[in-house]
């Protein structure tokens, strides 16, 4: 006798579900019963939330967080310090230093860090668009908050070498971020810590 399985809608359906990030095989299996068996309109408005959100929030055009439209809700703050710029790796690493009230200044992130072995040269990340703005903006100070690991390293030291024949404080703050796990794993004392206590490179 031929093992039934799902319709082949459903089997796809799970399928697609199983590449988003956490979601395992049970998981998606569970979602994808939820949305055939839903009485109401909610698989309808999380697919309609979805593409509205995809087509809606773009990286800011200045320091690469997200946005609805050009600049997003810290670049367009007149009330935010322009002397004071902050170097992240990731989008994701903006909120987490903002959740401090440690730091009342910009922010740039580069879209990742140099690494030779995942292929990402200086070139792939928002560097030269860095360069510009100093060169445009001329902040007083450049904080560089990147991963503690040997690749966040290597990254402050190229941006560094880069950077030191602007008139700018070059610093960096604390040690203390978990290395390799970036900003998002640290804890707000941790990074408020890690923030006041920065040193000048
Ligand atoms: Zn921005």
């Amino acid at each position: 006798m031929k093992r039934v399985e799902y319709p082949a809608a459903i089997r796809e359906l799970i399928a697609q579900l199983r590449q988003m990030p956490g979601i395992g095989p049970r998981s998606a299996e569970r979602i994808a019963l939820w949305m055939v068996q839903a009485r109401k309109q909610e698989p309808e408005e999380i697919a309609a939330a979805i593409s509205n959100t995809r087509s809606a929030v773009r990286p800011c055009t200045l320091c690469g967080f997200f946005a609805i439209g050009e600049l997003c809700e810290i670049c367009a703050d007149d009330a935010r310090a322009r002397d004071l710029l902050c170097v992240v790796e990731q989008p994701t690493d903006i909120l987490p230093l903002e959740k401090t009230s440690a730091f009342r200044g910009r922010y740039h992130s580069l879209g990742g860090r140099i690494s030779p072995l995942d292929r990402v040269a200086p070139e792939d990340l928002r560097i030269a668009a860095l360069v510009e703005r100093v060169e445009k903006e001329a902040p007083n100070e450049i904080i560089f908050a990147l991963s503690a690991d040997v690749e966040g390293e290597a990254t402050t030291s190229y941006l560094v070498d880069l950077l030191k024949k602007f008139p700018v404080t070059l610093s960096r703050i604390a040690h203390g971020l978990p290395a390799g796990g970036g900003l998002e794993s640290a804890d707000e004392l941790t990074l408020y810590r890690a923030l006041s206590g920065r040193t000048k490179l």
